[in-house]
């Protein structure tokens, strides 16, 4: 009920309008934009005021979901918390009956006060701290992955009823974020390390695997999955009792529909109806759901280097790599700008005006600060004037800081561009 009554607060802020007429999603997130940016003076704000804000669509959230079930029916999502740990995002994973990837104490409490069974989680980090793997226990989180002896053995000697998924490597050779080299046990490895779980008398329940994040070639699924469907088997010979398969995350919503066909047909092939299959994705529900805004705090004029006889500009806005650009840097992201709010150009007039080159820079003081090295956008932006980013919901805002003493905690404006998600959102 709090959920159904949020919703119809998110769609008011909105505006009447908003459900009457027929918007797009689009246009709706743009229209929040514009109404939250428009009401900042800066002229006369107070600091902070005009800082860079998120605008997060939940049905955006929720779309994914039901493309989740319509493409992936069988695989229950683990939704993996330090892609967005925004409180709303983990509320709805929670009351969609997604259960939760930690990898750490903050995380495992943060998916708990969701309000969530502890089954529902898996601790997966397979080198984990002991302090945080002696708290699991005590919380109940007993599912947990591995991918070393020296993981093995503090287990036995933490956490001996844990339920492990021994972590195998992968090809993730064509993914944006590549894990492989940090975690997963290789196939001649693995044979070794069941056997020393069976000697500890450590239980092992399941497989899983990464093919890393922002994948590209779907085959990688593949052959992940078949190799999964070999270590089960020497699993079962050693004696442990098998049930779960964890696919991991590496989804986007780009391709989606093409990684899910292959991994659906590889599990179908490989894995059994009765063994149960997980995954974790993070990326793929919330990247296109959070826009931001964020305020042009500075303009330089330049020579454009292209051409020295015309003039370009240098933005500085409040929000830059060290912050919710933090994806430029770590997820090896482009994120695009575009006008938002302009005192000069009225979004009508800039689609016939002509484009000024521009640079655009983050607040700080560091040369690395730099959103983008060059871009056309229509008509001349001034200091006060707003752009705006999509897809900035997947690595973004958790790994900002406070470098320079900026915020790494911006407003975030919820709303739903999915009007049937107040029957879904009555849990
Ligand atoms: N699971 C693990 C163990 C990860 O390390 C990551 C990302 O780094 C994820 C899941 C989420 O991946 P993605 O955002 O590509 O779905």
């Amino acid at each position: 009920n709090d959920l159904r009554r949020d919703h119809s607060a998110l769609v008011n802020h909105g505006g009447d309008d908003v459900l009457q007429s027929q918007l797009t999603a689009k246009d709706l997130v743009l229209q929040i934009l514009k109404k939250r940016a428009a009401e900042v003076d800066v002229d006369n704000c107070d600091p902070g005021e005009e800082d860079a804000f998120y605008v997060a669509d939940m049905g955006e959230v929720y779309r994914q979901h039901m493309r989740w079930k319509m493409n992936l029916g069988r695989v229950k999502p683990f939704y993996a918390v330090k892609c967005n740990p925004d409180p709303e995002v983990l509320r709805l994973m929670a009351q969609l009956g997604n259960g939760f990837d930690c990898a750490s104490k903050a995380e495992i409490d943060l998916a708990l006060q969701t309000g969530i069974d502890p089954s529902r989680i898996i601790y997966a980090q397979p080198c984990k701290t002991k302090s945080y793997l002696r708290y699991a226990k005590e919380v109940g989180v007993k599912q947990m992955t591995f991918d070393n002896a020296d993981e093995l053995y503090k287990i036995k000697a933490t956490f001996p009823e844990a339920e492990l998924y021994l972590r195998i490597l992968t090809d993730d050779s064509t993914s944006l974020c590549r894990l492989s080299m940090k975690f997963g046990a290789s196939m001649d490895i693995a044979p070794q390390l069941l056997e020393l779980a069976h000697q500890l008398e450590l239980k092992v329940v399941g497989v899983s695997f990464h093919v890393g994040s922002g994948a590209e070639d779907p085959r990688a699924f593949l052959k992940a999955v078949e190799d999964a469907r070999l270590v089960f088997d020497q699993a079962s010979e050693i004696g442990h009792e098998m049930h779960t398969l964890d696919v991991g995350g590496g989804f986007s919503g780009d391709t989606f529909e093409k990684f899910s066909g292959i991994l659906s047909d590889a599990l179908e092939t490989y894995f059994p109806p009765h063994i149960r299959i997980i995954a974790e994705p993070g990326r793929y529900y919330v990247a296109n759901a959070f826009t931001l805004a964020a305020n042009v705090i500075a303009r330089r004029d330049v020579p454009d280097p292209a051409d020295p006889s015309r003039d370009a500009y240098m933005l500085y806005l409040n929000d830059g790599v060290y912050g919710n650009f933090s994806n430029i840097i770590f997820d090896h992201q482009h994120p695009v700008a575009q006008v938002l709010l302009s005192a000069d150009n009225t979004s009508s007039k800039s689609q016939d005006s002509e484009t000024i080159a521009y640079s655009i820079w983050g607040p700080t003081c560091d040369g690395i600060d730099v959103i983008t090295e060059r871009i056309d956008l229509p008509g001349l932006l001034n200091t006060g004037d707003w752009l705006y980013f999509e897809e900035m919901g997947a690595y973004t805002k958790c790994s900002a800081t406070r470098f320079n003493g900026f915020s790494d905690n911006h407003e975030v404006i919820y709303i739903s561009s999915e009007t049937g998600a107040s029957a879904l959102l009555d849990y």
